[in-house]
């Protein structure tokens, strides 16, 4: 008995919630489709509902909130914070306040509070069932959002609001129809389960499958199909390195509707302030992370042993020398470009600024701010160059 571990108390209220609709989702809907049968527009219903929940989810709770990734008009603020709390995972605070403890304790078991270390299950949904001492709310981390007033009336009104965002819209549409159960089933049940654990994906199945281009400190990664499932949130290697950008699929071809969301509020008036990466930074991240790869080459011995015997123990020499000599050469250039992005990079941000604090621009500072802005585009350019060459070597490598 000595040995066994206690555990902490299951969160009855959570526990009860997510495995009651799961299993009505799971024998309920199922059954209704075989008895009676769904009509598409109940479909429709279901999906349009379910992507105004997941996106409140994206792009407020995450994005703006717990990351301030963009300034948004109270309007759309007020709109993401009801639209967010139909999805029933806690109020903006907490579950902010939650998400920048899991971003700053990234993988830590005693802070991170579902750290992928403790399992697929643990970070999916079991941090949620039991009262685990690293989920205890502090909001010290999240005084800005205690001075928002849409964030405190949500989290003082959050059940409320919750259930009513829950129970109106199909109790709405089923006075409409009369199919009162059909639209509970989709619309409210089904709805609700798919929205929970297309977000819980994120922390679980985001930490443990697909490629790392960007960053291997920590457990995050990339996947384009996981980004199908979570309105964009896939690239979560790309989001722990650069958690303040507005963007998680930053390529024109990544799926990332949370992103054209927040974009296309932009041209409405209704957000501003979009904050994006250096297209320098980015890049000067991607070619580390392929410096790291060769080197982590160069010390598999099953990969060493295998060029040895191609080459021959003379000429492996010869070709690991040749090899670490460029790797060196490379990490030399990168750190050069690096410094000089960041010198020019400040001269720009203070010529800019003086430039807006100017009420008459002059000829001479609108020149500077070209010619700055130039050099950084070579710098750009040269990067890509070097990403291009080391991504080569890695590839002659594999
Ligand atoms: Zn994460
Ligand atoms: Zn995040």
């Amino acid at each position: 008995m000595s040995n066994n571990i206690i555990k902490p108390n299951i969160v009855w209220p959570t526990a009860l919630l997510l495995s009651i609709t799961a299993l009505i989702a799971l024998i309920a809907v199922p059954w209704y489709q075989i008895a009676v049968g769904f009509e598409w527009t109940h479909w429709l219903a279901f999906l349009l509902f379910a992507a105004s929940n997941g996106l409140a989810i994206t792009a407020g709770y995450h994005r703006l909130w717990a990351h301030n990734a963009y300034k948004a008009h109270p309007v759309m603020r007020f709109l993401l914070a009801l639209f967010g709390a139909a999805s029933f995972q806690n109020s903006i605070l907490v579950w902010c306040s939650q998400h920048r403890r899991h971003h700053r304790h990234v993988d830590d078991n005693e802070k991170d509070p579902y750290s992928a270390n403790l399992g697929l299950w643990f970070s999916h949904i079991g941090w949620m069932l039991r009262k685990y001492e690293n989920g205890v709310d502090d909001f010290s981390n999240a005084k800005d959002l205690q001075r928002d007033k849409i964030v405190m009336w949500q989290h003082k009104y959050y059940y409320f609001i919750a259930l009513i965002m829950n129970i109106a819209p199909p109790l709405i549409l089923g006075a409409i129809t009369g199919q009162y159960l059909a639209y509970f089933l989709l619309m409210g049940v089904l709805r609700l389960v798919y929205s929970h654990h297309t977000t819980f994906f994120v922390n679980s199945l985001a930490h443990y499958w697909g490629k790392k281009p960007y960053s291997n400190e920590n457990s995050a990664r990339d996947n384009g199909f996981i980004a199908l499932l979570t309105y964009g949130e896939g690239y979560h290697n790309y989001h722990h390195i650069f958690q303040n950008d507005y963007r998680n699929g930053i390529r024109w071809f990544h799926f990332d509707p949370t992103k054209w969301l927040i974009k296309t509020s932009s041209w409405l008036g209704l957000s501003s302030d979009l904050r994006v990466t250096p297209q320098f930074k980015i890049r000067q991240a991607m070619v580390a992370r392929q410096l790291e790869i060769a080197r982590e080459k160069l010390t598999n011995p099953t990969f060493i042993n295998a060029i040895k015997m191609r080459l021959g123990s003379i000429e492996y020499i010869h070709w690991r020398t040749a090899l670490e000599k460029q790797i060196d050469h490379e990490h030399k250039q990168l750190t050069e470009l690096l410094n000089e992005w960041k010198t020019i990079h400040s001269q720009w941000v203070l010529a800019k600024r003086e430039q807006l604090a100017e009420a008459s621009q002059s000829m001479q500072a609108s020149l500077d701010l070209h010619n700055l802005k130039h050099q950084l585009k070579a710098l750009e350019f040269s990067m890509k160059q070097q990403y291009r060459r080391v991504s080569y070597v890695n590839g002659v490598l594999s």
